[in-house]
């Protein structure tokens, strides 16, 4: 990026300073005592309060001067880069996001904005409390099982489960020792040159493409397709090797916390360090280091969630995206942003180059490698003697299968002959909890959430009935709720804890693992068992889609997807992408070792064009065929979509505030975009509130975001009535 030098404000200059509460302008200031630079981190005073704000430029002068306060400090780290301050405002653009959202999503390193009174850190100290207790006890275990590392104080309360003054109370007899944040350790140095594979002629070639491009310092962004096992990892770490040789950081995004346990080992084992970690399961301790040390360019890679992505690199030179179809790229609260789109906005602003990586792309990703927009690199064969499993349907309307069963007799066999060679075996199954459907069979009553409209999802393991849209739980009740009848409540089609039993059942003497997100309390939990599972500690794998991704078990030859009929229902027009994309990467886990894998999917439409094209494995011609579909119907990646829930808790409000900009679309018509709706969202009731939605369709290359903005502008909404604007909704 051709940076200019950013511009210093002196005392008392006028300055811009953009806050992260939800004001929709920069606010004028005066400089501090010793002026500061733009880009600066400060506190600044804000009615009665102290808040956190990066100088944006300068001020605007259109305020009373008399009134204009002055920027209390300037905060000991790094002022944020232009590139980074450009990135906010322009996926704040392409997003219609306020830049305060944006810039909270910048600033999300705990402690930035605290007085040095709360950067106090707690750890274990060798005093004895005068007193011991329950509670006192639990904080000493907790202290102990984090070793040396201090945690604050809320995460020490957190994790021993107690109030924050019983570790307080701690402090005196030294038990828990109280100390200021410690100086930031540095992170060992990653080393280029070490542990690297030696490359197959196919990969070594992939990973010169990636080199150059790297070397040449510009944006570019590669599309690595290649099956699962085929290597990408290994060859896109060559291009993070690259980035290192030339001084430059490296950020590899994964769809998936428990994905980064196994992967960072992984990277260590190349780099002979470990990398930077960033996600929600990482101390606030360790974030604000990580967030420090990245902004000094002291950390060299990070392996993080889709956050890390507005981290404050002062040297990026390639982002990966690994898995990069996966729709938990998209964040769908707060701030809609896909990390895979803004990490490509990202590296076009600094000049940095994106891998998109994966054995499925997403149809947008493919769409731009065919139009010359993304370079596409092609991994065709599997590393070293697996093969792609072979795949076979289940007619399960041949089978003989008692009701509430779901395991086919011929799944049944196939599974046993894998027990009887010591392999272990995959049960799929995309639903967690124990039955989706909760029935009275005196009313017919199917229990819902009182807050939205979803049934509630019995966890047997967890004796209660969730709600897995909003979270909302309850115990399993005796009546039903609806007639008061006793004892008819019944649990109605399979989750994985209810075909765990069945498997149970039907293979008592097998060790059964199950993997679902929401069995697990803590990431580390899911690693061991994860690792249980990988040295050959169970015979029958039972999993959701966790497991789809990336682990590598190499005993494991065969899978069974239990309904490969599930993503194909429904209106959404992506479920066949996903639907393909999933049964691909279920079907990759088997035989990534030396033995070969099968796959069986139970199916009660073999015929189905899309099941078949999963059968085949004929990708080509699966895409060909979707994407022809979705150029006919303007769809993208051909055409460009926008979302509109309007939502409230009076729905006929709701609908007429939908109708009203349905029927003034002017502002629309003006880029030949069309509106649909307004119809009640995917998910019409959440927490109470009815959700409506308005579709807008538009031809690609137009100025999409500027007339959604004056369009949606012509409203004011008053009361409970809210908008939230879904650029590129994953669900159409
Ligand atoms: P993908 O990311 O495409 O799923 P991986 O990079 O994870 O594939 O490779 C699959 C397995 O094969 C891994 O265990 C990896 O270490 C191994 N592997 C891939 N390429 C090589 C190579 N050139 N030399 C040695 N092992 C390799
Ligand atoms: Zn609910």
């Amino acid at each position: 990026m051709p940076s200019k030098t950013p511009d210093f404000f002196d005392t008392g200059a006028l300055v811009g300073v953009l806050t992260t509460q939800p004001l929709d302008r920069v606010l004028d200031y005066r400089a501090p005592e010793g002026g500061c630079w733009q880009g600066a981190y400060v506190e600044v005073p804000l009615g009665p309060r102290k808040v956190l704000g990066v100088v944006w430029g300068p001020g605007r002068g259109d305020f009373d001067a008399s009134k204009i306060r002055a920027v209390n400090r300037v905060l000991d780290v790094a002022p944020m880069r232009e590139e980074m301050r450009l990135f906010i405002e322009k996926s704040a653009a392409y997003t219609l996001t306020p830049l305060t959202a944006m810039l909270r999503l910048a600033t999300r390193a705990p402690g930035l904005g605290d007085p040095p009174s709360m950067r106090k850190v707690y750890r274990l100290g060798d005093g004895e409390p005068p007193r011991m207790t329950d509670a006192r006890m639990r904080v000493l275990d907790a202290a102990r099982e984090m070793g040396g590392l201090s945690l604050t104080l809320k995460e020490l309360a957190e994790a021993a489960g107690v109030t924050t003054s019983v570790v307080k109370g701690l402090v005196k007899s030294g038990a828990i020792l109280e100390e200021d944040t410690p100086r930031d350790t540095a992170f060992a140095r990653l080393d280029a040159g070490y542990g690297g594979k030696e490359l197959t002629a196919d990969q070594a070639a992939a990973a010169e493409v990636l080199r150059k491009g790297q070397r040449a310092g510009r944006y570019e962004t590669v599309l690595l397709k290649g099956v699962t096992g085929s290597g990408k990892t290994e060859v896109y770490l060559e291009a993070v090797a690259e980035a290192l040789r030339q001084g430059r950081q490296a950020l590899v995004l994964l769809p998936e916390i428990a994905l980064s346990a196994e992967f960072l080992t992984r990277v260590e084992a190349r780099f002979g360090a470990r990398p930077a970690e960033w996600h929600s399961g990482v101390t606030m301790t360790e974030r604000r280091r990580v967030w420090r040390m990245v902004g000094e360019g002291k950390a060299q890679v990070v392996v993080g969630a889709r956050s890390a992505l507005f981290l404050p690199f002062q040297n990026l030179g390639v982002i990966v995206v690994d898995e990069e179809h996966d729709t938990s790229y998209k964040q769908e609260d707060g701030v809609l942003y896909n990390a895979r789109d803004m990490a490509v906005l990202r590296a076009s602003i600094l000049g940095a180059q994106v891998v998109l990586a994966s054995a499925t792309p997403a149809l947008e990703s493919w769409a731009n490698a065919d139009a010359g927009k993304y370079k596409r690199l092609v991994l065709t064969s599997r590393f070293g003697p697996a093969v792609m499993p072979q795949m076979r349907a289940l007619d399960m309307r041949g089978e003989d299968l008692p009701s509430g069963t779901w395991i086919s007799p011929s799944l049944q066999a196939a599974v046993r002959v894998r027990m009887e060679k010591g392999e272990q075996a995959l049960l799929f199954l995309n639903r967690r909890g124990y039955a989706p459907v909760t029935l009275c069979r005196a009313c017919g009553e199917q229990i819902a959430c009182d807050h939205c409209d979803a049934r509630m999802v019995e966890h047997r393991f967890l004796k209660r009935l969730i709600c897995h849209q909003c979270g909302e739980s309850k115990p399993v009740p005796e009546v039903c709720p609806s007639c008061q009848v006793e004892g008819k409540l019944a649990a109605v089609g399979p989750g994985v804890e209810r075909l765990a039993e069945e498997a149970t059942a039907k293979f008592p003497d097998a060790r059964i693992a199950v993997l679902s997100s929401d069995l697990f309390g803590t990431a580390r939990e899911l690693k061991a068992q994860i690792e249980t599972i990988a040295a050959g500690g169970a015979d029958i794998i039972i999993g959701t889609q966790l497991v789809a991704k990336g682990h590598n078990f190499p005993h494991l030859t065969l899978v069974g997807v239990i309904d490969a009929d599930l993503g194909l229902q429904g209106s959404d027009l992506r479920a066949a992408e996903r639907t393909f994309q999933l049964m691909r990467q279920v079907a990759g886990r088997a035989g990534r070792a030396e033995k070969p894998g099968q796959a069986l999917l139970q199916t009660f439409q073999p015929e189905h064009p899309v099941i078949r094209a999963i059968l085949a494995g004929d990708e080509e011609a699966f895409w060909k065929a979707e994407a022809d579909e979705r150029r006919l119907a303007g769809m993208p990646p051909y055409g460009r979509l926008a979302g509109i829930i309007l939502s409230g808790g009076d729905v006929a409000r709701v609908f007429d505030l939908g109708n009203y900009l349905a029927r003034n679309d002017a502002a629309l018509r003006r880029v030949d975009a069309v509106v649909w709706g307004p119809a009640p969202a995917p998910i019409a009731r959440v927490r109470g509130r009815h959700r409506v939605r308005l579709l807008v369709k538009a031809p690609k290359g137009v100025a999409l975001q500027g007339a959604l903005a004056d369009w949606a502008g012509q409203v004011k909404l008053t009361g409970d009535l809210r908008m939230a604007i879904d650029i590129d909704p994953q669900s159409f």
